[in-house]
């Protein structure tokens, strides 16, 4: 689960990480307010859940009254566009108000689990900012990694790796040592799957400060960290992601517009990989589940046609608990109640696939049938090119 900046500082604060004073605000005259009692400069912050907030125009500095007013005007209400967000974008509902400060160096550090070394490790960066990206794609030998095993925990050289790494100045060591092993613990205890901070500054005053936030939380996890789930911001929900939670289904939006409906993740996944294959791509990821009943199938197929980037759509069901008639009565059902108006490809196999494909083929919809998953991923691919 993500956490918006403001609320991951929060944390940072808890675990005395260094971070500037700051408070947020739905209005224009709150904002105001709180430059007044923080005094100029200050920085005006978007809080959405996506980063590349400060080149999308989402990150303002303001050094009078007038350019505070103005700040809080551009943001507030602003659809925001950024790299991550897509192009849609998202509506910017609350800001960060925070000191400006003087910053002379941005450095970039996250902690992460990496599955290859089956440890948690911590990236860092001394050219931190706003193109990191960059920075990781052209000059890679930049970013440092520093690998820990969690059974023995951050230990002195760790933090000795990172900080020559960084080529930090020695009098810098003392606080960042303590930053680093207070972002580890903190990622540790919140069961993250992130902790980001770009930039993490070093002022003018030889203070080190998290100018930045990003935490996200393993959402398997949240039963033990009811602090966070009281950070759930509904207005950062996928409608759609979120009505398939209500039901059950296992849904995730993607960019593509193949909609797949598929039962068990296993194959969702391999069903996703073989239509990329055909040279196609998915509009989403759907597990049906394996006790799924024709009302689960129903919604589903619903929320797959509501998203309008959907052309066509790939039923991918091998017959187990959830038995080929069951889904063919959802699909109709979902058919008699909402316009289908896209082609829809069937593979289906496994227990009851006569009786299923009776049922379709009875319902009077045109379906395409596939005799496998290889024909099916052809034959969607063919409709989308
Ligand atoms: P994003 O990563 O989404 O673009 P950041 O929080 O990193 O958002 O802000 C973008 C840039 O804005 C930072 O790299 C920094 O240069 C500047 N900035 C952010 N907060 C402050 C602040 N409190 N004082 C001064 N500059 C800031
Ligand atoms: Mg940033």
């Amino acid at each position: 689960m993500k956490i918006h900046e403001y609320q991951a500082k929060q944390l940072f604060r808890k675990y005395d990480v260094p971070v500037p004073q700051g408070d947020t605000s739905t209005d224009r005259q709150g904002v105001v307010d709180i430059a007044d009692k923080l005094g100029l400069p200050v920085a005006v912050k978007a809080q959405i859940h996506a980063g590349g907030r400060g080149k999308g125009g989402g990150v303002k500095l303001a050094r009078d009254r007038a350019e505070v007013e103005a700040a809080a005007d551009a943001i507030l209400g602003m659809t925001l566009v950024t790299k991550q967000t897509g192009p849609q974008g998202r509506l910017v509902k609350t800001v960060l108000i925070e000191k400006g400060v003087n910053i002379k160096k941005e450095l970039y550090l996250s902690i992460i689990p990496d599955r290859e070394t089956a440890s948690i490790t911590i990236v860092a960066s001394q050219d931190g900012g706003m193109d990191i990206e960059e920075v990781a794609e052209k000059s890679p030998e930049r970013i440092i990694k520093v690998p820990i095993n969690p059974l023995i925990g951050i230990q002195g050289y760790h933090l000795r790796q990172v900080m020559f790494g960084l080529e930090l100045d020695s009098v810098l060591m003392k606080s960042f040592g303590k930053i680093l092993r207070s972002l580890y613990t903190l990622f540790v205890d919140y069961d993250c799957s992130m902790v980001e901070i770009n930039p993490l500054i070093v002022t003018e005053e030889n203070e080190v400060i998290a100018l930045d936030a990003k935490v996200d939380i393993d959402s398997n996890a949240l039963y033990r960290h009811p602090d966070i789930v009281e950070m759930h911001d509904p207005n950062e929900d996928d409608e759609a992601e979120a009505e398939a939670a209500k039901y059950n289904l296992n849904y995730i939006n993607l960019d593509g517009n193949v909609g797949n409906m598929v039962n068990g993740a296993g194959l969702a996944m391999a069903t996703m990989d073989i239509i990329k294959q055909a040279g196609a791509e998915p509009a989403n990821f759907l597990d049906v589940g394996g006790g799924a009943d024709a009302e689960m199938v129903e919604n589903g197929f619903r929320i797959i046609l509501s998203d309008p980037k959907v052309k066509a759509i790939l039923v991918n069901i091998f017959g187990g608990i959830l038995r080929c008639d069951v889904l063919a009565q959802g699909v109709v059902q979902a058919a008699g109640k909402v316009q289908l108006n896209v082609p829809v490809v069937v593979r289906m196999e496994g227990t009851n696939v006569e009786e299923g494909r009776r049922i379709l083929a009875e319902s009077g919809m045109s379906l395409i049938n596939a005799t496998d998953l290889a024909d099916a991923a052809r034959k969607i691919a063919d409709i989308v090119s």
